[in-house]
């Protein structure tokens, strides 16, 4: 093996339960499935899959239309983690250095070890990115720069004004992706509009995917919008037939049923005030939550996350432990539906009540 790669730990999916009721609340999943116009166009779809997927351009159209900026300025991937590959593959050389903070998604680091890049972290403020301290860390050597934006596993934001800070104190020799995979479900005002920001900023990358609210995760679909100059190096890297065609047919038919996402997001904006509610009851027993503007909760916890997972596990309730973030006494938990909450809640209570 290369010598620069023995240091990754191959990624491992959570655990799923043995139990045949059990519900998983661990990888902010879209609870609610997906679109039925999914289900129908999969079922046409599957008729032609003696072919090799030749969608492409029609879903790069779609989301150009969706997105609003023109067809040269996206790119399709078998999930956003394979554009971040791809970035990674296309920008990074050995001696360079990828920076992101603290407690954020795993991929980053990925993305610096398999070229045997430098992975440099910034310290957070509270639960956030702090976008200041960040900038202040880049040197001539770091050519990519993650913020997940929501973040995960904290599920806060960095504001638009913050962003755009930001981004004026970055070299133009360094990309700086927005993660926003998360995007659809924030509804705060100061969120950022990435792609109003691309023509003022060249460097700019943002990525989202169809892995969360349109409920697609097992199809593996993401895309990244950028300046056509970055668009054409990441068709430089990628394999020619990156995209399923069940995941092209399938993304078509999600952006072609808004209302779907509109109520997925509405379900979750209620089903997470409640959870936050409550969690408010256990507060002076040592409980606390993230701002969360994303459909989960990481919630901090007066016990390992790890004995907290083990006792909701048996209870059939997977939830996301969040030692290798960083943060050994907390959990992540995904915001479902009124029952999956329900179930949580009766279960999360016995385990306050056990200690
Ligand atoms: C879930 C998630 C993704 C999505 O990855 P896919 O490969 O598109 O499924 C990307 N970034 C973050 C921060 C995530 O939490």
């Amino acid at each position: 093996m290369k010598k620069h790669l023995e240091a990754i730990i191959p990624y491992s999916p959570g655990k799923s339960s043995a139990h045949a009721d059990a519900i998983k609340l661990s990888s902010n999943e879209n609870l609610a499935g997906c679109s039925p116009h999914v289900q129908k166009a999969l079922q046409a779809a599957v008729a032609d899959i003696a072919y090799y997927p030749n969608q492409t351009h029609a879903l790069v159209a779609a989301i150009a239309k969706h997105v609003g900026v023109s067809e040269d300025h996206v790119m399709v991937g078998n999930g956003s983690d394979e554009l971040i590959t791809l970035l990674a593959m296309g920008y990074l050389e050995p001696q360079d250095t990828v920076l992101s903070a603290e407690q954020t998604f795993s991929q980053y680091q990925f993305a610096a070890q398999l070229i045997g890049a430098r992975y440099a972290v910034s310290s957070m403020v509270g639960d956030s990115y702090d976008l200041d301290a960040m900038a202040d860390q880049i040197t001539d050597s770091t050519r990519l720069v993650f913020i997940a934006n929501p973040n995960n596993p904290t599920g806060t934001m960095v504001t638009e004004s913050a962003v755009v800070r930001f981004l004026n104190r970055v070299p133009s020799s360094c990309l700086v992706v927005l993660d926003e995979a998360y995007y659809e479900y924030v509804e705060r005002s100061d969120y950022p509009n990435g792609v109003a920001l691309l023509s003022q900023f060249p460097n700019l990358v943002i990525t989202r995917t169809f892995s969360k609210a349109y409920g697609l995760a097992g199809l593996r679909l993401g895309y990244a919008i950028a300046s056509p100059d970055i668009i054409r190096v990441l068709n430089v890297v990628k394999q020619p037939f990156h995209v399923n065609a069940l995941a092209m047919r399938a993304g078509l038919a999600a952006l072609g049923d808004p209302a779907f996402i509109r109520e997925s997001v509405a379900t979750v904006s209620e089903q997470r005030q409640r959870t936050l509610a409550f969690l408010d009851g256990f507060k002076d027993r040592g409980v606390s939550y993230t701002d969360s503007v994303a459909n989960f909760v990481l919630i901090d916890l007066p016990m390992t996350g790890q004995a907290a997972f083990d006792y909701l596990y048996q209870r059939g309730i997977v939830v996301r432990d969040l030692a290798s973030f960083g943060r050994p006494q907390a959990i992540r938990v995904t915001v479902g539906l009124p029952k999956h909450m329900d179930r949580f809640f009766s279960a999360f209570s016995e385990l306050m009540g056990s200690i």
